[in-house]
């Protein structure tokens, strides 16, 4: 056992230096002012190095493997195996690339973000080029140090979602595809024009902070912040950060603050068993997703869920809403609307967007589309997935910050959540037959607790899929669940 000590010490050590790394990176985007981002970034690039060095050290591999006989002794669910277990994967994966093309890889980040902003802001794609096709290559090389198990796209995809392939994720959006196309190309029309106008950002604040302690955080272990971007990040289960975004003329920030609330459940639901170890997180990054969607659409745009807050809704806004009744709200934040930018997209057409992005960064990293003609493939494929025409690079191939970061194989994640959010909300609907009340009456907590108990709590201890299989009894992801629910909605919208 004493081994087993020694490694729970070394990775406290090295959670606790990721928190520090979490502090700043959390501070950067709330508060710092924008001069320090020079500053901020040697500090983060070190403590990230030491991270890495300390986790990579030979010496917690000969613990790993010391370990093996304990391993096997051990209940499979305990704590004590699933740490050893995970921990090795993140490991063997850890040493596989060596530090130089990592340190390449943070540097080409770094400056691809700074050419990103200045590029969308110039709708000037050109400038971005160079920096896009670094990264790529970089991509390339880092696939060569792993063996996927069956095409190249595959060893980014698993930074994000360990252990699905990409032939699995093509059969679930091959699925998806010509299923969404049709919903959205005969969703109704929806009148939606009470939803934009002027919104006191103020008012907006006052009510968003009514609504999340309802949802189950207990005092004291969060707080939110105003932000460019919205994004929720936590360095415990009783320290989470969440932010939202108010904007002057609609009232997105009620479902942007329960989507990060949606994220900012799960890290506060994690058992305290696993803080300050590799498993005090989420499986993947579908798997976190499909909770941030579950709060805000699955409970979020429901019809029950503004049973209870429409109400302090239309109190908090009474000229732009007091006219406005219950049905023709749920109708108007449920509406499908083919656009140009995924962040605003709507549950139907989101996916398509993802769809979208998925295949192209296949073709970018097998190299079958050229780089240079990135925006007319793009321009192209919008046209044909979602009907729209681009007006300029900005609002097309530049609106995303992932790819200036390197991050190609993350898109995918987003979608997976949708599809994964629908399958646990159908064993959500078996154990709580009551949910549609509860949630007109203002009880979320039955929900909440639900969650937490049978998915935030067990963090990282099983893959994704087998946290899919304890949940629903099946690790195969199934989109039927998400196309029912998204066909009745659209059902639901047709005028009576
Ligand atoms: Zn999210």
């Amino acid at each position: 056992m004493d081994d087993l000590r020694t490694l729970r010490g070394r990775l406290a050590e090295i959670s606790d230096l990721s928190r520090a790394a979490g502090v700043l990176g959390w501070e950067q985007r709330v508060s710092m002012p924008p001069l320090g981002t020079e500053s901020r970034a040697e500090s983060l690039a070190t403590l990230g190095r030491v991270i890495h060095d300390r986790f990579t050290d030979p010496e917690i591999g000969r613990l790993l493997h010391r370990l093996s006989a304990l391993e096997e002794s051990l209940d499979y669910d305990s704590d004590d195996a699933s740490l050893i277990r995970v921990t090795r994967r993140d490991y063997e994966k850890a040493c596989r690339v060596p530090t130089e093309l990592r340190v390449e890889m943070t540097r080409a980040a770094a400056s691809g973000h700074h050419a990103w902003v200045e590029a969308r802001k110039n709708d000037d794609f050109a400038s971005f080029l160079p920096y896009l096709r670094r990264n790529v290559e970089l991509k390339r090389r880092y696939i060569e140090c792993f063996e996927p198990a069956d095409l190249p796209y595959t060893a980014l995809l698993d930074d994000y979602e360990p252990g699905m392939t990409t032939t699995e994720v093509r059969d679930v959006f091959a699925t998806l595809r010509p299923a969404l196309t049709e919903l959205v190309r005969n969703a109704p029309e929806v009148d939606a024009s009470f939803l934009h106008g002027a919104f006191d950002p103020e008012a907006q604040r006052r009510f968003v902070e009514r609504l999340l302690p309802p949802l189950g955080f207990v005092d004291g272990a969060w707080r939110l912040d105003p932000t460019a971007h919205p994004f929720c990040t936590s360095f415990s289960n009783r320290d989470v950060r969440l932010t939202t975004r108010y904007r002057h003329d609609d009232l997105e920030s009620v479902w942007s603050t329960l989507h990060e609330a949606g994220h900012g459940l799960y890290a506060h639901g994690i058992a305290d068993s696993l803080m300050r170890t590799p498993l005090g997180g989420a499986p993947s990054l579908g798997v976190n997703e499909s909770q941030s969607r579950t709060w805000e659409n699955l409970v979020g745009r429901s019809r029950p869920f503004w049973t209870h807050w429409y109400g302090p809704l239309q109190e908090t806004f009474p000229e732009q809403l007091g006219n406005v009744d219950l049905d023709a709200f749920v109708r108007a934040i449920n509406r499908a609307e083919p656009g140009l930018i995924r962040v605003d997209a709507d549950e139907t057409t989101y996916s398509l967007h993802i769809i979208l992005r998925f295949e192209l960064e296949q073709d970018l990293i097998d190299g079958t589309v050229p780089l240079d003609d990135l925006p007319e493939i793009w321009n192209a494929r919008m046209k044909e997935f979602l009907g729209v025409d681009v007006p300029s690079n900005s609002d097309g191939v530049l609106q995303d910050v992932h790819w200036s970061g390197g991050g190609i194989g993350y898109f995918p994640t987003y979608a997976l959540g949708n599809v994964i959010s629908l399958q646990i909300w159908a064993k959500v609907r078996e154990a709580l037959p009551d949910l549609d009340d509860q949630l007109a009456a203002g009880d979320l907590l039955q929900l909440s607790d639900w969650l937490r108990d049978n998915l935030y709590s067990l963090g990282r201890k099983f893959t994704p899929k087998e946290t899919l299989e304890r949940l629903t009894g099946s690790d195969a992801i199934d989109p039927q669940p998400y196309l029912a629910y998204l066909s009745d909605k659209m059902a639901s919208l047709a005028p009576a």
